[in-house]
């Protein structure tokens, strides 16, 4: 029997409270507050009772992926926020530092959201991102929250207020009306945030009309959730577990996909009694459970750790979807882990594995042409290459087409690379260039539309 339990969010204010904190030394407790008041900062009482060892923190990997860490910061500004605290500035001031601060983070990566949304009629589409043909993503607006935050978090910005909620979709059904039009959309992605977040009639709001014959065209449904690892009760204990799962049955019967992409960053996340119930109920509706992560120093920067991990899932009846290499912001030179070494930490634990998991591909890097997979490490008349390949492409024929850069081992994202054999450019440079300048000129003429 699994006990019900109830759900305590833990933030900023709770980081003086919290008795396990005192596991930390004074100066440790100090700065992971320090650190919180610039990045979000939020936990809960599941991660902070069941996952985290108290015993081996600050290097738990749990407690790196949801406590904010000193080096999280740059020096320069970790003291300024530190002696803000210290004196005793008013809310004002430390608000007005901690804005400052995050705008030196690259909080809008890539143009992350404006660069996907959709216009139809010359009217763009919030809480849509359509980059791929076959897929849509949908922001929906209840949904841009998490269980806890991940503290690597590429939406982090959004976390504390910086951005971009406008491009959530509410329920009114602009973003239907999209879909219905859109033939080429087979899948449709919910994302956030963590759409599970949302209570079961708002999920039933998005979900339930995908099922009538208008969208027969949509085959797949995904939901993007990080809840099987944060709030597994979502799906065995919670007074609308039950009813969750009855809405992913009727999908199933209306004879769609249901995909669940379930974030998970270490094993650990898989190994409570709670979780592995969920994962079974969740199953047992028939709807798949696809696993994907970033690769993150600090978290899971071992291959031994991603070795454990896909088996455990595969165990578990899940099927491992992607490794990611993580993005250009926040407090990435904390977590980031070089492509040579992502790729030789992918291999290690790829090579080990039976053919059930290797349905997991990557490394893998969503960057603005598209998802490009570093597919191997070598020499090719004596120069020593990157061989990448698109997984996804802005354009579909770029897809599996394999290209080469020069091997570099600080390189850390598709933009520090170059070319390989004394070519000037990758063979969609050009293409992608005017793909993007076609875009600007649309987005500039409804802008000048809407006045
Ligand atoms: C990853 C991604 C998708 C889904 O791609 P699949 O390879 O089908 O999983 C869709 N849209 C965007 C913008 C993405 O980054
Ligand atoms: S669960 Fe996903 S969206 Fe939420 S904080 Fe973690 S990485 Fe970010």
């Amino acid at each position: 029997m699994i006990e019900r339990k109830k759900m305590k969010l833990y933030g900023v204010r709770h980081l003086d409270k919290l008795p396990e904190l005192n596991k930390l030394s004074e100066e440790d407790r100090f700065a992971t507050k320090v650190v919180a008041t610039v990045l979000p900062f939020r936990t809960n009482n599941y991660v902070v009772e069941e996952l985290i060892d108290w015993d081996n923190v600050p290097n738990d990997p749990m407690f790196q992926l949801t406590f904010t860490q000193k080096g999280m910061l740059k020096k320069e500004h970790f003291n300024k926020m530190a002696d803000a605290i210290r004196r005793d500035a008013s809310s004002t001031e430390i608000k007005s530092i901690a804005n400052e601060i995050r705008y030196e983070l690259n909080p809008h990566p890539a143009g992350q959201m404006t660069a996907n949304i959709p216009f139809d009629d010359d009217e763009m589409i919030p809480g849509v991102q359509h980059k791929y043909r076959e897929t849509a993503l949908i922001f929906p607006s209840a949904g841009q929250t998490c269980h806890a935050y991940c503290t690597f978090c590429f939406r982090w910005a959004q976390f504390v207020g910086l951005n971009d909620l406008k491009f959530a979709t509410d329920e009114s059904n602009r973003f239907q009306g999209y879909l219905k039009k859109h033939r080429e959309i087979t899948d449709v992605l919910f994302t956030g945030g963590d759409p599970m977040v949302m209570t079961l009639d708002k999920l039933k709001v998005y979900i339930e009309p995908l099922l009538q014959p208008e969208f027969d065209h949509i085959r797949n449904i995904r939901i993007g959730t990080k809840s099987i690892a944060y709030w597994p009760y979502k799906y065995v204990t919670d007074k609308d577990a039950d009813g969750v799962l009855q809405l992913f049955e009727k999908v199933i019967k209306a004879g769609k996909h249901l995909a669940i992409m379930s974030h998970y960053n270490h094993w650990v996340e898989l190994s409570t009694d709670v979780s592995k119930e969920a994962v079974r109920r969740i199953r047992n509706t028939g709807a798949e459970i696809r696993t994907q992560s970033p690769l993150i120093k600090h978290i899971n920067n071992d291959s031994a750790i991603w070795e454990k991990m896909w088996k455990e899932q595969v165990k578990q009846g899940m099927i491992p979807y992607y490794m990611f290499i993580e993005r250009n912001t926040g407090a990435k030179e904390y977590f980031e882990v070089p492509l040579g070494e992502a790729f030789q930490i992918f291999r290690d634990a790829y090579k080990k594995l039976s053919g059930l998991h290797r349905t997991v591909r990557g490394p893998s890097m969503s960057a603005t042409p598209g998802k490009v997979a570093i597919e191997g490490v070598t020499t090719i008349n004596g120069e020593k290459v990157y061989m990448l390949n698109f997984i996804q492409g802005r354009n579909a024929d770029w897809v599996k087409r394999p290209f080469f850069a020069k091997y570099d081992k600080n390189a850390t994202w598709l933009t520090d690379l170059k070319p390989a054999f004394g070519k000037d450019k990758f063979f969609y440079t050009d293409e992608l260039e005017t793909i993007l300048e076609e875009r600007r000129l649309k987005v500039e003429k409804i802008m000048n539309l809407a006045g």
